[in-house]
């Protein structure tokens, strides 16, 4: 397997192929700022080959049992674990995150995606409907043809793989479209499909900008099903291509994500999950809990000792095994971040930590792209900072008073993603959960994903959900067959 190649090239029709404009993009790694490798720049030749490819594979690929997909799918699971240490270094140098994180999270999270998927499929079930003495119904869930999945580059692999998979193990085609700035695992991903004996067209994977590759997949003709993830932003300009053509779309987008800290709390385990749940990736997860919110009484207490831990994660070299905190993706993500600060001390915020770019890290990090965890307090809940996604290691903490109160806080915003709550008050943490408009409500945890459970969000984080059975329906289309009794 290559590891690292000067070229990343497209994959159409189960070969490698060069983009047809002939044009490559840098491929930079974050840890040091340069480029270590192209990537195909493609454009709307090559997402017509790939639409051709995979149109050609759906007529056999939609009629194969579902235990022959099956066998395949996790034949690719189990490659992914074969080459776990290939493909973490990889995602790692790619993104910027630790090696330890991928190793443990990002890549054995693709594996298991193949494999949910790959089993799930064998286990499915079909409603029936008895019309009085009329007639007997009964719901045929059929795959729908090409699907356009398109992701960014926070979590690569783990991210791609949770729409390639469930997409042709319910029998449709795929085009996937990673993110330009973190296109290495996807490439890597197609010499194992090959390995694995998908056949041809089933995968094809397209790469280049959103404008030239993205926007062509949502707007072309012959792909009727697009999985986006990505920022808010992209997310409208998505559902604007897609909705003159009746897409049927599916929109994971960005968060601003409460955390909640009761004063009933295990204070420790909730210091400990908030410490996971702002700074796990750079803070760079959809899911992290930006925007801390900690009862009065124990506010003074939850802020000296998260400090004090925050204080103590280890920035470095990605690749450094100790590493807690690697490189920002991008320059353009630094810029953002780095203005965010700023703009949190213009609205009154006080840094109590972090607030720029650390020391030199090592002599290959020189340029790399790094940024302290970052702790801001004595903000208004209804300011920018409070209410605009940052993506980075950056959040705030503010005192509440009441239960009221802090449900009318985490409520304040337009996104919906996610949210943690932490309380030792079963009865409590019910009704918070009840109240609190996000997708998914963690209790005294934070990033527990089971594949089963829907995931998505509400107001400007999405619309439709993924995981499960979502998933299989999503990718299928429902048929009620309705015969006379
Ligand atoms: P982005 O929206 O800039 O890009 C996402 C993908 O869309 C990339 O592959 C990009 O090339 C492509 N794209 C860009 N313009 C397009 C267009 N006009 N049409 C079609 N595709 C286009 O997002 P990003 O910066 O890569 O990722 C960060 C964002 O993703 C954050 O907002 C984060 O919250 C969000 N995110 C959400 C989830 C979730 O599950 N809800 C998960 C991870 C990340």
């Amino acid at each position: 397997m290559r590891t690292e190649s000067p070229q990343i090239q497209n994959f159409i029709d189960g070969q490698f192929t060069e983009p047809t404009g002939g044009k490559y993009l840098d491929n930079i790694e974050p840890a040091t700022g340069k480029p270590y490798s192209h990537l195909a720049d493609s454009d709307a030749r090559d997402v017509d080959a790939a639409a051709a490819a995979a149109e050609k594979a759906f007529v056999d690929w939609s009629k194969k049992p579902a235990v022959e997909r099956s066998k395949l799918l996790l034949r690719v699971a189990d490659l992914i674990e074969r080459d776990l240490e290939k493909l973490a270094r990889a995602e790692s140098v790619d993104t910027g995150k630790p090696l330890s994180l991928a190793r443990t999270l990002d890549i054995p999270r693709a594996a298991s995606n193949f494999r949910f998927f790959a089993t799930a499929i064998l286990h499915t079930e079909s409603e029936a409907h008895i019309t009085d003495n009329v007639a007997f119904n009964y719901t045929l869930r059929q795959p729908r043809g090409i699907a356009g999945l398109i992701s960014p580059w926070n979590l690569p692999l783990y991210l791609l793989s949770w729409k390639i998979a469930p997409a042709i193990a319910v029998g449709n085609t795929a085009i996937a479209k990673p993110s330009e700035l973190t296109p290495m695992t996807a490439y890597m991903l197609c010499e194992i499909v090959r390995e694995a004996g998908l056949p041809s067209g089933v995968l094809n994977v397209v790469h280049g900008t959103g404008p030239n590759v993205g926007a062509v997949i949502t707007a072309h003709s012959k792909i009727n099903t697009i999985s986006f993830t990505g920022g808010t932003v992209t997310g409208r300009k998505v559902a604007e291509a897609c909705a003159p053509l009746f897409k049927k779309v599916s929109l994971e987008l960005g968060g601003k994500n409460p955390n909640i800290v009761f004063a009933d709390a295990n204070l420790d385990a909730a210091i400990a999950g908030s410490l996971r749940s702002s700074f796990a990736n750079q803070g760079q997860i959809c899911l992290c809990g930006s925007r801390v919110f900690v009862e009065r009484s124990a506010y003074k207490d939850f802020v000296a000792h998260f400090i004090e831990k925050a204080s103590q994660l280890k920035m470095g070299d990605p690749l450094d095994e100790k590493t807690d905190q690697g490189a920002i993706a991008s320059k353009t993500q630094l810029e953002k971040i780095k203005f965010y600060v700023d703009l949190a001390q213009k609205e009154g915020g006080t840094v109590a930590l972090g607030g720029k770019a650390p020391e030199l890290i090592n002599e290959r990090c020189h340029d790399g792209y790094f940024f302290q965890p970052t702790v801001i307090t004595g903000l208004p809940v209804s300011c920018r900072t409070n209410r605009e996604e940052i993506f980075g290691p950056v959040v705030t903490v503010t005192p509440f008073d009441s239960e009221e109160e802090v449900i009318k806080y985490a409520n304040d915003c337009d996104y919906g993603l996610a949210s943690s709550v932490w309380t030792q008050n079963l009865t409590r943490a019910h009704r918070v959960a009840e109240q609190i408009n996000t997708g998914t409500v963690w209790v005294n945890c934070w990033l527990v994903r089971d594949l089963r459970v829907p995931f998505g969000g509400m107001k400007q984080s999405g619309v439709g959900r993924e995981g499960g059975e979502e998933a299989l329906r999503f990718f299928t289309e429902p048929k009620n067959v309705c015969i006379a009794k």
